[in-house]
This record gives structure tokens, C-alpha cells and sequence, in this order.
């Protein structure tokens, strides 16, 4: 079994959304990403190799738990956000279980609320000028889907 990237990492509880998701939330992500997640095993291969697991507050395994679990607090998560679509879990999961289209489709049921965490323009010019290029791209592309 692979370790856990920070094993002694404290378990995060995370606020119930503001976000209306009709029935359940493993329909609703498959019937955007037509993944079938039901056959993790919870290894944690996904975890070990994320690169950014380390600023999440739930690994990728722990998204992928929290979705069978039911559990919609998973859409409150930063981890969805950090989250780079570098595919590397995907290429790795031994179930071959594409998590990477996960996130995205988790993103895409926030998406779709249309609920702003922070607007841009809400920044200090100081700030808006250090925030690299490659986040406006990732932002733009996320929010044309
Ligand atoms: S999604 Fe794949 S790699 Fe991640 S815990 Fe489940 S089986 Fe393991
Ligand atoms: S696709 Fe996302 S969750 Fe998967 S390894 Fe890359 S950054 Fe981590």
C-alpha cells in the first residue's frame, strides 16, 4: 500500500455548502464525467503522487470517498480549486478511476451556481498584478467549462 503523503495531517471537517444538488452527488458527478468510482479501494496511489496534496484540505481519495459517501460538504473543499488537471492520478490509479475528470465535474456543479467566492476586481491592484497568467487562463477555461 503506498503512504499517505502527510499521514499525520489532522482530518478536516468541512461546512455544508450553500450549493442545491438534486438527489445524489454520485449521480450528479457521473452523469457529468462518466466516471464510475465505485470501485476505489481507497489505496491512496491518487494522493501520493498529487502534487499540490499537500496545500488540500482533502486528499484526492478523500474527494473520492466523500462522493460515495454522499457527503456534499465535498464541494466546500479547497481541494477542488487547487486541483491543476495534471492528470498524474489518473495515469496511476490502479482502478482506473480518472479523477482528474472528477474535480472538474465537481467544479462544474459549483460552477453552475453561479456563486462567487471572490471576484477578481474585488482585488488591490498590488495584489491582481502578482497573481500569475496562468491562473487567469485556468480561471477562464474552468468557467467556460
Ligand atoms: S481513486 Fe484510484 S488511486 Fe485513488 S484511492 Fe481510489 S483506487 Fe486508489
Ligand atoms: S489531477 Fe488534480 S488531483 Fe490529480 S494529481 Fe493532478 S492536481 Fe492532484
Amino acid at each position: 500500500m503506498v503512504p499517505m503523503p502527510d499521514a499525520q495531517r489532522k482530518r478536516v471537517q468541512l461546512p455544508e455548502p450553500p450549493f442545491k444538488v438534486e438527489g445524489r452527488l454520485a449521480e450528479e458527478v457521473a452523469a457529468l464525467c462518466d466516471e464510475r468510482f465505485e470501485g476505489c479501494y481507497q489505496c491512496g496511489t491518487c494522493s501520493a503522487g498529487c502534487p499540490f496534496v499537500e496545500e488540500m484540505d482533502i486528499t484526492p481519495d478523500e474527494v473520492i470517498r466523500f462522493i460515495i459517501m454522499d457527503k456534499k460538504s465535498v464541494l466546500s473543499s479547497k481541494t477542488i480549486w487547487l486541483c491543476s488537471s495534471c492528470f498524474l492520478c489518473a495515469e496511476r490509479c490502479p482502478r482506473d478511476i480518472n479523477i482528474t475528470k472528477i474535480m472538474e465535474a465537481l467544479r462544474q456543479l459549483v460552477l453552475r451556481q453561479n456563486i462567487d467566492r471572490l471576484r477578481t476586481s474585488d482585488l488591490p491592484e498590488s495584489e491582481r498584478r502578482q497573481i500569475p497568467q496562468i491562473a487567469y487562463v485556468s480561471l477562464f477555461r474552468k468557467s467556460i467549462g
